[in-house]
């Protein structure tokens, strides 16, 4: 069985010990080991703030932006072997898989372009210089420069290759080093991703280290430059945040957490309608791609009362013709959860969301004899059900509840209490203007279909132009959004004195 290493201070090696073992979720075979203990981290961080940092620091965007899409051409290289990597220990179709492979070279190579369009500059200027007082010569610039710290990056087991790129992007472009530490259940994907940049020799030493096995106390040994971004459940993100180091030296914080994505039809849709198709089909599509484990996938699907029973039937019929087996097989649409604790999890989830609603669709228990797999779930409500559990718990599964609202779903999509992302699927544009600013403060995206939009790719895909994160249980995190997700790895400095030295100062950087 394959050992899995860490790549830390320019060396793999892999740890002593109790080692966790990775299996496939369909045959429940076991594929690896990973341990971390007897790794050196505190040597890791030191190597990424003495060696990494400078050496990013010293190039220019376009430089680190080189470099980015040097390693999107790594990864693509590899790509044949990372996508079979999904299918045996992510439980991932082949389609899965893509979307999470390509969705890394993409992102990637999105950052790559921005680098170059930032060109020659070292650090960012941030906004018009000012004159401050009387004089003319007296003058103020804002600008944004790399922190001298280690960014630390923790990701959830839903996106092994995605999760360490799309986090890796804006801080190498930023100027800061990364220490990733993908989550353990699916490190095998990250680990050969890790192994394609190393073997391509596309870095300076120290700009990207990979962390695999547990985290030990890699959180607790942060201080005031380094930066930490973590994706996963809402418990760990508050764990973290909480952390003494992190309060006393202020670490810079991005959670991304969990969400309970509502999708709302508007009340003017007719069934059969291309909207209403639309919205099916996007609904489909997010219970069952990864088998609903997309921190963006639809949870809570809001549909006028008057259309509760159509909605009902269609998505009973296309949830049911789902065919759910190993993702080896080619004509599989959907595979297992990833792991069995994550089954655990669904199992108790649904038991939950079914003691205080009408189950229609999917069963109560694993699907099949061997492996974690569960059929894909509906759980219907009445108008002004309680609902606690459907807006409160988010089944990491192939899972959502559907519930009916009289013209205004605002107040429920409300009760979620900060989302990734809502759908609106509406053409009549004062309800969609009504129910876009009612919703909207609840979100960091919002997703407005509409069928004439070309390979629409629903709201459950998170694209490198657009912020990714959101408020409230959401973990009140920002990433991605182009050059926005900078700001994150960048020290916003004020400078303030003569006209003629600021702009000197400011020559070697990019407005
Ligand atoms: P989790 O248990 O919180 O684990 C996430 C990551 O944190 C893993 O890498 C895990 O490492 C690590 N971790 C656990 N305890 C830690 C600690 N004390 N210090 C440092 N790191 C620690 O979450 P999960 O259950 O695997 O992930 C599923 C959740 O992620 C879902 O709730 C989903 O909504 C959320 N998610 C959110 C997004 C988003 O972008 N908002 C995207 C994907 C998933 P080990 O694996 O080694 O335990």
């Amino acid at each position: 069985m394959q050992a899995l290493e860490s790549y830390l201070g320019g060396r793999w090696a892999g740890g002593r010990g109790a080692a966790h073992t990775l299996v496939n979720p369909a045959t429940e075979a076991p594929l690896a080991t990973a341990s971390s203990e007897g790794l050196d981290l505190a040597a890791a961080l030191e190597f990424a703030r003495a060696r990494g940092g400078p050496a990013l620091r010293a190039l220019s965007f376009a430089e680190r932006g080189a470099l980015l899409k040097a390693m999107a051409e790594a990864l693509q290289e590899a790509r044949d072997e990372l996508l079979a990597l999904g299918i045996a220990n992510c439980g991932n179709t082949r389609s899965d898989a893509k979307f999470d492979v390509d969705g890394a070279i993409g992102t990637l190579l999105a950052y790559a372009e921005l680098g170059e369009s930032l060109g020659a500059a070292r650090f960012l200027l941030d906004g018009e210089g000012l004159q401050l007082g009387r004089s003319p010569r007296f003058h103020g610039q804002h600008v944004a420069v790399p922190r001298h710290g280690v960014a630390v990056h923790v990701n959830a087991f839903n996106f092994p290759a995605w999760g360490l790129c799309e986090k890796a992007a804006p801080a190498l472009l930023a100027g800061m080093p990364v220490l990733s530490k993908p989550a353990t259940a699916t490190a095998m994907l990250a680990e050969r991703a890790m192994r394609a940049v190393v073997e391509a020799k596309v870095l300076p030493e120290g700009a990207l280290q990979l962390l695999v096995g547990a985290p030990r106390d890699l959180p607790a040994r942060l201080g005031a430059q380094d930066v930490l971004a973590f994706t996963g459940s809402g418990a760990t993100g508050e764990r973290l945040r909480a952390l003494p180091n992190v309060v006393r030296h202020a670490v810079r914080v991005n959670v991304e957490a969990d969400s309970l994505n509502a999708a709302l039809l508007g009340p003017e849709v007719e069934p059969r309608s291309d909207m209403y198709e639309l919205f099916l089909k996007d609904v489909v599509r997010d219970m069952t791609q990864k088998a609903g484990q997309k921190c963006t996938a639809i949870r809570r699907v809001l549909v006028p009362q008057a259309l509760l029973e159509a909605v009902r039937e269609d998505l009973v019929e296309l949830l049911g013709a789902v065919k759910l087996g190993d993702p080896a097989d080619e004509d599989v649409r959907m595979g297992p959860l990833t792991s069995e604790a994550q089954l655990g999890e669904v199992l108790e989830g649904a038991q939950r969301l079914g003691a205080e609603s009408r189950q229609v669709a999917g069963g109560a228990r694993r699907a099949l004899e061997r492996g974690y797999f569960f059929a894909p779930a509906l759980f219907e409500y009445g108008l002004g059900a309680e609902a606690n559990a459907a807006h409160e718990r988010e089944v990491f599964g192939p899972v959502a509840c559907l519930l009916p609202h009289d013209g205004d779903p605002s107040q429920i999509v409300a009760r979620g209490q900060g989302g990734l992302v809502c759908s609106i699927y509406s053409e009549d544009a004062a309800w969609l203007e009504r129910t876009v600013a009612q919703v909207a403060p609840w979100h960091g995206r919002l997703f407005l279909g509409h069928p004439k939009i070309e390979l629409s790719p629903g709201p459950g895909t998170v694209l490198p132009q657009l912020v990714h994160g959101g408020p409230g249980r959401a973990g009140g995190g920002e990433e991605l959004g182009g050059r926005r997700a900078l700001n994150f790895y960048l020290q916003r400095v004020a400078l303030e004195g003569s006209r003629p030295v600021l702009a000197a100062l400011a020559k070697g950087a990019a407005a």
